[in-house]
C-alpha cells in the first residue's frame, strides 16, 4: 500500500513539474520559435549521478539492475567527450589493486566474467611490504588469506566491463560531454534538485548523486564542511617490463622509502604497474628523464641502500631472526626492470580529503567526491565501491518500503553505514603515509619493530589484511 502511495505522489510530482516547466516554456515560446536549452522543460530523472568515472558508471549499473528499482530511471551524466574501450595488447598506466568487496560487486552486477574474459586481471597472490630505512618487513602469502589478497585491474578494463552490463538496460541513459555546471538542491526551496548542463540543458531529479571525483561541484552545491590536506607528493606511474627471471610473476611489491612507497603490481607474467609516490619535485624529474636513466631510477629505489641506524638494526635484526626461524620469511628482492613502456609514465597530484556530511535532502555524494586517500594502501576505488554497494541497498530497501529515494534518514543509514568503514581506512592510510615519510630515527624504530611484530602475528596479519580487503 505504501509502495503504491509513493508511486502515486512521484508521479504526481513529475507530471507537475513537467506541467510547470511546459507552461513557462509556452510563454518563453511565444516570443522565439527555437528556445534556447535553458527556456525547455526540465526533463525528469528519478535519480541522478553526476560523473562517470569507475564509482559514478558502477553505481548506475548496480541501481539500474536492483529489481527493487525497477521503476526508475537513472541518468549518468559525463563530462568527457566518451569512453573509448582498450584496444591491443597494451597495458593501460592506470590500474587499480581490487579488494574482495569489489570482486563480490563486480560478480553481483554480472561484470566480472567480462573482465576475466579480457585476460588482463592478474591475481596477487603475495605481498612484500618492507622498510629502506631498516629491515623491517611484512609478507602476505595466499596460504595465509586461503584466497587471493587482491586482483590487479586496469581501470579502462573493468570500465569497459560496466558497460557492457548497461548495454541493454534501457532505464539507465548515459550522456557524455555533459559536465553539470550549477546543481539546485531540495533544501534550496525547491521541490526537487535540478542541474544545468555545460549547454544550458536543466535535468530535474528526486535524487543527486555527486560522483564527480575529489573536486566535486555536487559537494560544493552541498556547502558542507570538506577537510583536504595536500601531501605535496606525486603518484608517479608508468608500465614496466620485468627482466628474464621473472616468470610467475604473483606477488605485489612495497617499499617504503623516506620521500615514499614505490609500488610493483603485476600485470602479467612479465609486466607490472608503477606507482611511486614521491616529493613533487623528484616526480617531475623522474618525468624528465630518459627511458634507461629511468629505469636505472626505478631499479635503485627497490635496491638502493639508505642510511641505518645501528640500535634499530640490532633490534629489528633480533626480532627478525627470531621469526626467520619460525616462520622461514627472509626479505626477497623484487624483481628487475628490464623497460618502461613508451609514453606510459604520468603523476598525478596526491591528497588526503574527507567531507563533514555525505548526504542532504535529495542529495548524496559516493566516491572520491565523498573521500580521498592515499594510494599507497590500494584503498580509494575500493572505498568508493563500498559506497555503491551500501547506497544501492539503502535506496532499494527506501524504494521498496515506499519511503522514496530523497528520505534523509534513509541516506542517514548509508551515511552513517560507509562513515564506520572510510574513517577508519582514511586515518590508517593517512597515519602510514606520515610514519613512512620519515628516515627520523625515533619513528624509523617504532614503525620497524611495530612491522616485525605485526608479521610474527599471523592472525593479526589476517585481520588486518581482511579488514582492508574486504
Ligand atoms: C596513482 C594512483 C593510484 C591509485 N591506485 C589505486 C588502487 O590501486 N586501488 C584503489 O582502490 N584506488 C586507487 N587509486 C584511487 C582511485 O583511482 C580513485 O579513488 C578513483 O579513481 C575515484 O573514482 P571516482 O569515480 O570516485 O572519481 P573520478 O575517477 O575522479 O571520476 C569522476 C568523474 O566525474 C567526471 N566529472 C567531474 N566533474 C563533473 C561534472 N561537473 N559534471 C559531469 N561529470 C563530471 C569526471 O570527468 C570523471 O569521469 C589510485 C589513485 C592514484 C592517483
Amino acid at each position: 500500500m505504501s509502495l503504491m502511495l509513493a508511486q502515486i505522489s512521484r508521479k504526481v510530482l513529475r507530471a507537475t513539474s513537467v506541467r510547470c516547466a511546459a507552461s513557462q516554456w509556452r510563454l518563453v515560446r511565444n516570443a522565439s520559435t527555437e528556445p534556447s536549452p535553458a527556456e525547455q522543460p526540465a526533463e525528469f530523472y528519478d535519480i541522478i549521478i553526476a560523473g562517470g568515472g569507475m564509482v559514478g558508471t558502477t553505481l548506475a549499473c548496480s541501481l539500474g539492475k536492483n529489481p527493487r528499482l525497477a521503476d526508475r530511471r537513472i541518468l549518468l551524466l559525463e563530462a568527457a567527450a566518451g569512453f573509448k574501450p582498450p584496444t591491443g595488447q597494451s597495458y593501460s598506466n592506470r590500474v587499480s589493486a581490487i579488494s574482495k568487496g569489489t570482486h563480490r560487486l563486480m560478480k553481483t552486477i554480472g561484470a566480472w566474467s567480462h573482465i576475466e574474459a579480457t585476460n588482463r586481471v592478474k591475481p596477487v597472490l603475495k605481498m612484500q611490504v618492507w622498510d629502506a630505512c631498516s629491515d623491517a618487513l611484512i609478507t602476505f602469502n595466499y596460504d595465509d588469506m586461503a584466497e587471493n589478497i587482491s586482483w590487479i585491474v586496469e581501470n579502462d578494463v573493468l570500465l569497459a566491463s560496466v558497460y557492457r552490463q548497461l548495454e541493454g538496460l534501457d532505464k539507465v541513459q548515459i550522456r557524455y560531454s555533459s559536465k553539470v555546471e550549477e546543481c539546485s538542491l531540495i533544501r534550496d526551496g525547491a521541490a526537487m534538485s535540478t542541474v544545468r548542463l555545460a549547454n544550458g540543458e536543466r535535468l530535474s531529479c528526486e535524487l543527486l548523486i555527486g560522483a564527480d571525483g575529489y573536486n566535486s561541484l555536487v559537494r560544493k552545491a552541498m556547502a558542507v564542511d570538506n577537510f583536504t590536506l595536500a601531501y605535496n607528493q606525486m603518484g608517479v606511474v608508468a608500465t614496466l617490463k620485468l627482466g628474464p627471471g621473472a616468470a610467475n610473476n604473483v606477488t605485489a611489491w612495497q617499499r617504503f622509502l623516506p620521500s615514499g612507497p614505490i609500488a610493483l603490481l603485476p600485470l602479467s607474467d612479465d609486466m607490472s604497474s608503477l606507482v611511486w609516490s614521491t616529493s613533487v619535485t623528484e616526480a617531475k624529474q623522474l618525468l624528465q628523464l630518459n627511458e634507461p636513466s629511468f629505469v636505472a631510477a626505478v631499479n635503485e629505489a627497490f635496491n638502493k641502500t639508505y642510511p641505518r641506524n645501528n640500535i634499530i638494526d640490532d633490534v629489528t635484526k633480533n626480532i627478525t631472526s627470531l621469526i626467520s626461524s619460525t616462520t622461514g620469511q627472509k626479505l626477497e628482492p623484487a624483481p628487475a626492470i628490464e623497460a618502461v613502456i613508451e609514453n606510459s609514465r604520468a603523476a598525478f597530484p596526491l591528497g588526503l580529503g574527507h567531507t563533514s556530511t555525505y548526504v542532504g535532502q535529495g542529495v548524496c555524494l559516493i566516491g572520491d567526491a565523498a573521500h580521498r586517500v592515499h594510494p599507497l594502501a590500494g584503498q580509494g576505488v575500493n572505498l568508493g565501491f563500498g559506497d555503491v554497494q551500501c547506497l544501492t541497498d539503502t535506496l532499494a530497501d527506501a524504494n521498496y518500503s515506499g519511503l522514496g529515494l530523497n528520505n534523509l534518514s534513509q541516506l542517514v543509514r548509508y551515511e552513517q553505514e560507509r562513515l564506520k568503514h572510510n574513517v577508519p581506512v582514511l586515518l590508517t592510510t593517512h597515519g602510514l603515509q606520515q610514519l613512512y615519510t620519515t628516515d627520523f630515527a625515533p619513528i624509523v624504530g617504532l614503525r620497524s619493530v611495530g612491522l616485525t611484530i605485526t608479521n610474527a602475528l599471523p592472525p593479526l596479519k589476517k585481520f588486518l589484511m581482511n579488514y582492508a580487503m574486504s
